[in-house]
């Protein structure tokens, strides 16, 4: 990232670039929008599959010790009854009585946790951020899960809610895993997918939505490994931060305090980066005890207990370690991460230096000519290194410096150019993103010189 570009002109630099290029559109923008959704748009639905199928690899298959699910997003609500979201998944909200802002009580400058207060807090010292007056409602706890109806008929019998995280379906899908993998400890399961939570204070583009998507693991252990394997966890997590391009400057690794953690976890690290709006949480990293598939075993009344095949003595609830991810987080800190500029040919050059792993397109075949003499053959190798699993992108419009130019936009690590020499040669010059150097390679050597790059 320019050095120079840190606060909020690198965001309104990034939300325009996401929206010009494709990335990422206000949702229901034809209708006036819907707050705070958004929409991915065809190079940002490239992206975030590129990075959800990399933490696939790096976290489910590249290990021996993990597998996969995909869930169904409703579930019985009696699961969030189990774990305590029905009773307590809520935020401290208030309403400002003179311009009608519903706040977070935990956000407001000035206001004290204080159980003897009405709601819990003191809010006599703050004002309202909105329009500055001190005249609030009482505070109130504020359930996040969002609800449906499944069937027929409305009442309080259909309800179902929306999974405000994806964790909950590794422990209740628990009992069957282990009996269809045969797994012994340590083993975890992994699932991508997406999360509802009614937020409050959505905001910050993509940073807290209303529907977002997650990357979770549940990490089943013996609880007298719960300190090594918090340790490997933690280092798992540091290692996926580098593959996405994160500068360890810009990172912090927050060990929460026992009376900020959740009750039953001993201990929680927040991942915390410097976004342009300040530092805030992009990942966790808990250790949750036996908790979860404890309450569960009492809600459901089936033995969640984990028998050691090799020993039948050996029967216990798993502890567990979980670490989390948010997807879009992922996103917008890689996006932050890659957006540079720079001057090339005397011209500004915005350039972003997605990991070429990460990059929507891989390559981009422009022929210097519209001429068909150039143009059919060109778009003949664009449909090679398509049928050699490239993303590739062909662009025969305006001049070659303003096509490189949109090609370092998007971040396309390599760009090919189909020349006259071509014809002759029967080579393409082939441009690297950030050295901007130019090699020429021989039409046939193409697929895979990108190939063995990314
Ligand atoms: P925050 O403190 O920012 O509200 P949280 O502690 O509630 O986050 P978790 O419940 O730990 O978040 O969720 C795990 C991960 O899911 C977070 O680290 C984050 O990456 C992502 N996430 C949580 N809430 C949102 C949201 N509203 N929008 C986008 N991503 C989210």
């Amino acid at each position: 990232m320019a050095e120079n570009l840190r606060g909020p002109e690198l965001m309104e630099k990034l939300v325009s670039l996401c929206k010009r290029r494709g990335f990422i559109y206000p949702g229901s923008e034809i209708y006036g929008g819907l707050a705070n959704s958004w929409d991915y748009g065809p190079l940002g639905v490239e992206l975030k599959n590129n990075i959800k199928q990399m933490w696939w690899k790096m976290f489910v298959q590249r290990r021996g010790d993990m597998v996969g699910i995909d869930a169904a997003l409703l579930m019985n609500p009696k699961v969030w009854v189990a774990t305590g979201h029905v009773a307590t998944f809520s935020d401290p909200m208030v309403e400002c009585k003179a311009c009608h802002a519903r706040l977070r009580v935990d956000n407001l400058e000035g206001a004290v946790m204080d159980a003897g207060a009405e709601g819990g807090w003191n809010i006599s010292g703050a004002k309202c951020p909105v329009c500055g007056k001190k005249d609030f409602g009482v505070p109130r706890q504020f359930n996040m899960m969002l609800q449906t109806h499944l069937g027929p008929v409305q009442d309080e019998t259909s309800v179902v809610y929306m999974r405000p995280e994806t964790a909950q379906a590794m422990f209740v899908d628990f009992k069957n895993v282990l009996e269809t993998t045969r797994r012994r400890l340590p083993f975890g399961i992994a699932q991508i997918g997406k999360a509802f939570r009614n937020e409050i204070t959505p905001g910050n583009f993509i940073f807290r939505q209303r529907e977002f998507e997650q990357m979770e693991i549940e990490y089943f252990i013996r609880e007298e490994e719960s300190a090594e394997q918090f340790e490997h966890w933690l280092d798992a997590m540091k290692k996926w931060l580098t593959k996405i391009g994160v500068a360890p400057e810009r990172l912090h690794f927050v060990d929460i305090s026992e009376e900020d953690r959740a009750f039953y976890s001993k201990r929680t690290v927040d991942v915390e980066y410097d976004y342009p709006f300040g530092q805030k949480e992009l990942y966790g990293l808990a250790y949750r005890t036996d908790y979860d598939l404890s309450k569960h075993e009492q809600h459901s009344g089936q033995d969640l207990k984990f028998t050691n095949p090799d020993d039948q003595k050996e029967k216990i609830v798993p502890h567990v370690i979980e670490p989390s991810f948010g997807v879009d987080r992922t996103l917008l800190v890689a996006m932050l991460e890659a957006y540079h500029e720079d001057i090339a040919d005397n011209e500004l050059r915005i350039v972003m230096r997605f990991p070429y792993w990460m990059a929507p397109v891989k390559v981009a075949v422009l022929p210097l000519s519209k001429k068909e003499e150039l143009s059919v053959p060109a778009r003949m190798l664009a449909q090679q290194l398509r049928e050699a699993d490239l993303a590739v992108d062909y662009d025969e419009t305006q001049s070659i410096g303003k096509r490189y130019r949109r090609q370092d936009e998007i971040g396309t690590p390599f760009c090919v150019t189909y020349d006259f020499d071509t014809i002759t040669d029967g080579a393409v010059t082939i441009r690297d993103r950030d050295t901007m150097e130019q090699v020429r390679v021989a039409i046939p050597d193409v697929a895979h010189y990108i190939s063995s790059r990314l």
